[in-house]
């Protein structure tokens, strides 16, 4: 078995539906779904190259920490993807996020971030790094003067974004955020998914997944990427090898089934997710709806720009504590768990859940209110839907 394909360049004919279904396959390899290399271990053949895989980043087969063949097939798919030349997957979102920030920034440096942010990634930034001496800020995202403005020149090593970010679907401006020089810049674009939006295209260093979200697809593998250019993945390596949080290859395997059919999926959440929306706005019991592709979306132009679809995910507001934990309780398609992107409908309910260590100033500040409700659109019939969703309205809002 040969290496994966290398990333297609930028002649490469073929459009993003067809590259999820054609990446990441050995060139030649006869297997039409990923071989799982279940190996911790490699024979060597000599001492000889023994040495060059123990010195060199990216070896996909000597252990299974520094890489292994299906997890570099996911890899460079994912690459292809993003339009990168590179990609290290690892054993979860957070290990990716963890690896890139703590591969990057080292004591007296700073990074630029924002508030509203994933519950995991804003507890790494705001309590971890300043354990390791790494100063954070946090701007408001939707403001591109507000990125600039913070970045210290010699300082600031990292500035990383998340958009659509959790759970209000505020949107970062990539082409802004591309443009910032000295520092790298990092997106996490899990929401959008690879085929939602393309973060290097805009200038943007590197891109970051939770892969348990839509590209695995189907919650049942915990797996995380970053892709970007090689070298800035050769110094992210160095610190994964060490981390130790490598993607596992049954995982890398599932994220590599997942992405076969992530257009299908994302067109199908997308629709149902825009149908929920225009109907929800319509709808007296409910406030604030948000939705990129909602013409009413604060920052519907700036989807339009960089966003080729709006993705599956939506926030509406039901009221207060109460009304939002009734309403989570009463429905019966949409089921009650933290994740997103699966076949399954997923709603939460941020205040009473993933963000209820939040104090009040934090919550306003990542834009939640008590009754704000998130909803995962899975591949349900729509109809089906939207009517638990009213169905629920109709027994939670008094
Ligand atoms: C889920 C998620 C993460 C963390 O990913 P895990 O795979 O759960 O570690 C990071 N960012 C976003 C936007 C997420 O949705």
């Amino acid at each position: 078995m040969t290496e994966p394909q290398q990333p297609a360049g930028p002649d490469d004919p073929y459009r993003p539906d067809t590259v999820v279904v054609r990446s990441g396959r050995a060139e030649g390899d006869r297997s039409l779904a990923p071989v799982i290399w279940s190996t911790t271990t490699f024979v060597t053949e000599s001492v000889e190259e023994g040495r060059r895989m123990a010195t060199s980043t990216g070896a996909t087969r000597f252990y299974t920490r520094y890489g292994n063949p299906t997890v570099g097939a996911f890899e460079s798919a994912v690459a292809e993807l993003e339009g990168a030349e590179a990609g290290r997957a690892f054993a979860s979102g957070m290990g990716a996020l963890t690896g890139v920030v703590l591969g990057l920034c080292s004591q007296g440096d700073h990074i630029v971030t924002q508030h509203q942010l994933y519950a995991g990634t804003q507890m790494l930034l705001q309590a971890v790094c300043p354990r390791f001496g790494i100063e954070v800020t946090f701007v408001d995202a939707t403001d591109p003067d507000a990125w600039d403005a913070a970045v210290v020149p010699g300082r600031t090593t990292l500035v990383l974004a998340e958009t659509p970010a959790n759970p209000r679907l505020d949107l970062v401006d990539l082409d802004r955020l591309g443009a910032i020089r000295g520092p790298v810049t990092v997106v996490d674009s899990t929401f959008a998914t690879p085929l939602g939006q393309r973060p290097l295209d805009h200038g943007v260093d590197l891109v970051v997944h939770s892969a348990t979200k839509a590209i695995g697809g189907h919650n049942d593998a915990t797996l995380g990427v970053v892709a970007g250019s090689r070298e800035l993945l050769d110094w992210i390596w160095g610190f994964a090898v060490l981390q130790g949080a490598n993607a596992s290859p049954h995982d890398a395997a599932a994220g590599l089934r997942g992405l076969r059919t992530l257009g299908v999926r994302l067109e199908r959440q997308a629709a149902t997710a825009a149908r929920l929306a225009q109907v929800l706005e319509q709808d007296q019991r409910v406030g604030d709806v948000r939705y990129p592709g909602l013409p009413s979306h604060p920052q519907f132009a700036l989807a339009r720009r960089q966003m080729r679809s709006s993705g599956g995910l939506l926030t509406f507001d039901v009221g207060d504590l109460a009304t939002g934990a009734r309403f989570v309780e009463s429905t019966r398609i949409c089921q009650l768990a933290t994740s997103l992107g699966g076949p399954e409908t997923l709603v939460t309910h941020p205040a009473s859940t993933t963000h209820v260590n939040l104090l009040p100033e934090e919550l306003a500040a990542a834009g939640i209110t008590p009754g704000t409700v998130r909803l995962s659109v899975g591949l349900e019939d729509a109809e089906d839907v939207v009517a638990d969703v009213l169905a629920a309205l109709g027994s939670a809002v008094r």
